[in-house]
């Protein structure tokens, strides 16, 4: 299918804000948020994937942070992450949460036995203040995620406490280099929470910001089990568009 222009995409995009009625990932039409093949990239094998963010895998071969997604933040999935995030559509939510939710599961099974406590943690959004839009972003995809866990019978609950200190930098259109030092040491603790902690963010890039908090959390006395995204960014394949398999 040929791909539509950023032209078309944006006058698309305006018009899903009145009445959806295209695929946010390819621009289909069709009633709902996503078609089945946009749907089938977000909902890929659900694996870990931190292999491609330098931040969380030590030179030293010692272990590097686990984190769980089932998507390539490349092509449809990066189209419709970027418009759930921008423009909220509320069937979209529901597909992000949904999404999140099944790599939680499965996370999760290799994690924890059922009888542990889980603190899911979301991670500060910057998006969410960037775009101003309320509700979204990380909080609501880390509820789905607790919901999910209680669901499946384990002691699982939203435990809302990172923060993001004052003045720290907008990362769009930084280095990689510049992203890992404007983060470090932004994040602080409101309060520890109650249990070891699942972290939930929106896509995984260097993985400066998952390394702040867990950090940050480690600092107050807690463990950090892993964390799950939506989709990492394919580091090898920034500039090919393709999504690696
Ligand atoms: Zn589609």
């Amino acid at each position: 299918m040929a791909k539509p222009t950023a032209a078309g995409r944006a006058l698309r995009a305006a018009a899903d804000l009145v009445w959806p009625a295209h695929c946010a990932g390819c621009g289909l039409e069709l009633a709902g948020p996503l078609c089945a093949n946009c749907r089938e990239e977000l909902l890929g094998p659900v694996s870990r994937r931190e292999a491609g963010a330098p931040r969380l895998v030590p030179a030293d071969s010692g272990p590097a942070f686990p984190v769980w997604s089932s998507a390539w933040y490349a092509d449809e999935v990066r189209r419709a992450i970027v418009a759930w995030k921008r423009q909220g559509r509320g069937e979209l939510e529901l597909e992000m949460r949904r999404a999140i939710a099944r790599t939680a599961e499965a996370a999760v099974r290799v994690l924890a036995p059922v009888s542990l406590d889980i603190a899911v943690v979301p991670v500060p959004s910057r998006l969410v203040r960037r775009f101003s839009r309320p509700g979204g972003g990380t909080a609501e995809l880390a509820l789905a995620v607790a919901e999910a866990l209680s669901g499946a019978g384990l002691k699982a609950g939203l435990a809302d406490v990172l923060s993001r200190a004052a003045g720290s930098h907008e990362q769009a259109g930084r280095s990689l280099r510049q992203r890992a030092a404007g983060r470090e040491g932004t994040t602080g603790v409101r309060r520890p929470p109650p249990a070891p902690c699942l972290l939930v963010d929106d896509v995984l890039t260097t993985g400066a910001t998952l390394l702040d908090a867990e950090r940050a959390l480690g600092r107050a006395g807690c463990q950090t089990l892993g964390a799950v995204v939506l989709a990492v960014s394919p580091a090898g394949s920034r500039n090919t568009g393709r999504t690696p398999r």
